[in-house]
């Protein structure tokens, strides 16, 4: 028999028990709603089943609210995860490639391309190959080689084999010489203001008129550099009345002198990334290659060059490029930043460099969950960092120990104080964490927030300490007098011993751009504050909760204290 609705309010008002431990009827109505749909109907008397029932139960000793949830199941939620679907793959037989360029240190765009790559290798018995598309001598280091490789470790990443475009230049020139005897490609003299005008107009130059024999006469000058940068290019011989502009004769080599951070000085022309992809794709045995959307044009040019030198065809597969309110996911926003000193470095935890997430203490599971999240679907959208954050929160709190932390501290001192020493536990649910003692003399710090909200006359606790009365409140100082009584206060501060407690600077993040996408300056803030003595113990990288105020990640011990970042 289906349940009736005061069945299913029942059901759920136990379940928001139990998981908030608090029913609050404005959290059940929806669940209660999309169970039993005609109660929408009688809102107003749904509601007020709702409230009657979150009283009740609200009321119940947690070991009866647990037994009455019993009798109850419920549906395990389905993964929310989107499936990726690729077309045309052959268990066993799938080949993705992630192909940064080595131009900057990884962002989480990057995670989010790799992520889609090496997922969709995993779920069909693949594998994912990692290919450094580095054929832009100007913009390129072995710094970022390394520092790439680094973040996909770090996220879990785990690629077959890695390669480097420009491992094949002989390759290009043989195929670019192909393309000037199939009539494909011609070396184009004119200035590139003059190109770029050809193209707006849809007009050919004259020098589509060459012959396959003078454009490699011309090639070989190029290649040898006896031409100077921007006085010739290899042009694909595509359509000046297309539509699509991308195939209006676009680029396919130019002359950078520039040395290379890994061919050194060998090549003077270089391949443009129109060329070397398809090319690389091919030869590679890359059966499914992903891009983001805003290469969608270029996909006509792609399947062209293939078509021309009969090489075989990769299935393509666009998704949408990962945006975030008010961060620069992108190198090249990311490196002005960087250059004119606007932020610390890679890492600076504002940016959404892979290391910069690190040292903010958000975890590789996070990220992977977050960036997978959005699947292979094209729509675009710009979220703000909340699910990745919520995300982490998650799994923080199984994993990190508590500590107490008082931001911008005010002096207690506590009258006829009996000396005591509090156990406090490492993590409130698992106490195979453990705890440590914390001496307690009689002089404190408590936070300024806490000492504000502060009456004098109210009873408040010292967690996991006593019950104390405030006394007297001044801006610099609180007295308060010890109280015997354990009854229930309705506050309970953090607090932290006056003589062994550690001076520490915690650094928060902020959103860096502003709604323009300009920097903010004051995108980093500071909380002074004074921390427990055993965070004396904690080693860089160690994340810890300090109990209401959130989630911190070690960043340096300093001479006149601990450096936190604030993670969320
Ligand atoms: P950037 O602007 O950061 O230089 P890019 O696309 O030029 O971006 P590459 O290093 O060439 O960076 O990119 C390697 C792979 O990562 C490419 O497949 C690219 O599409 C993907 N990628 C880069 N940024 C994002 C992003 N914001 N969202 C999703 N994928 C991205
Ligand atoms: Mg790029």
């Amino acid at each position: 028999m289906a349940p009736t609705l005061e069945e299913i309010i029942l059901k759920h008002t136990l379940k928001n028990a139990h998981d908030y431990r608090l029913a609050i009827p404005g959290r059940i109505i929806g669940k209660v709603i999309g169970e039993f749909p005609d109660a929408k109907a009688d809102m107003k008397g749904t509601m007020k089943l709702i409230n009657e029932e979150a009283k009740r139960v609200n009321a119940l000793s947690h070991e009866a609210m647990l037994k009455e949830l019993s009798n109850f199941t419920f549906e395990e939620k389905k993964e929310e995860k989107k499936e990726i679907e690729l077309p045309g793959a052959v268990q066993g037989h799938v080949v993705t490639r992630f192909p940064p360029e080595p131009s900057g240190y990884p962002h989480i765009g990057h995670a989010k391309a790799a992520w889609l790559d090496y997922a969709s290798a995993i779920r069909y018995g693949g594998k994912m190959l990692l290919r450094f598309d580095d054929t832009n001598p100007e913009k390129e280091k072995q710094e970022y080689v390394e520092a790439l490789k680094r973040g996909l470790i770090w996220l879990g990443i785990d690629w077959a084999d890695e390669s480097y475009t420009s491992d094949r230049m002989e390759e290009f020139y043989t195929l670019c010489e192909e393309m000037f005897i199939k009539y494909k490609a011609y070396v184009c003299t004119c200035t590139a203001e003059q190109v770029k005008k050809g193209r707006e107009s849809m007009k050919l130059c004259d020098c589509a008129a060459r012959e396959p024999q003078e454009s490699m006469q011309l090639f070989r000058k190029m290649r040898e550099g006896k031409m100077e940068e921007g006085e010739a290019v290899v042009r694909f011989r595509g359509n000046m009345q297309s539509d699509n502009t991308v195939m209006r004769d676009p680029t396919l080599f130019r002359i950078i002198k520039a040395p290379h951070y890994r061919q050194g000085e060998k090549y003077k022309c270089w391949p443009s990334y129109d060329f070397v992809a398809p090319i690389m794709d091919s030869v590679e045995g890359i059966t499914h290659a992903m891009r983001t959307k805003e290469y969608e044009l270029r996909d006509e040019l792609y399947f062209a060059i293939l078509t021309i030198l009969e090489l075989r065809k990769p299935a393509l597969i666009e998704f949408s490029r990962l945006a975030i309110k008010n961060a620069p996911i992108s190198k090249r926003l990311i490196t002005p930043l960087i250059t004119e000193g606007k932020v610390e470095g890679w890492d600076d935890p504002r940016l959404p460099t892979l290391p910069a997430l690190r040292r903010r203490g958000i975890l590789p599971e996070a990220v992977k969950k977050f960036v997978l999240s959005f699947g292979l679907s094209k729509v675009e959208s710009v979220p703000g960092w909340d699910a990745l954050l919520a995300e982490n929160r998650k799994l923080l709190d199984e994993r990190c120990a508590r500590r107490f932390l008082v931001a911008s501290p005010i002096m207690l001192d506590v009258q006829e104080a009996p000396p005591h020493e509090a156990v406090l536990k490492n993590h409130p649910g698992k106490p195979e964490m453990g705890e440590r003692k914390l001496a307690a003399t009689g002089e404190f710090f408590i936070a300024k927030n806490d000492a504000d909200a502060l009456q004098v006359g109210e009873t408040f606790r010292l967690k996991d300490l006593y019950n104390l009365v405030l006394v007297e409140k001044t801006d610099e100082k609180l007295v308060a007098k010890y109280d015997a009584d354990v009854g229930l206060a309705a506050r309970k501060l953090q607090w932290v011993p006056r003589g062994s407690g550690i001076g520490c600077t915690v650094k928060v993040p902020h959103d860096l751009l502003d709604e323009n996408g300009n920097f903010k300056p004051d995108s980093m803030s500071e909380e002074k504050g004074v921390c427990e003595p055993s965070c004396k113990e904690l080693k860089v990288g160690d994340i810890v909760q300090f109990e209401r105020f959130g989630y911190a990640r070690m960043d340096k011990h300093e001479e006149n204290g601990l450096v936190f970042v604030f993670s969320c």
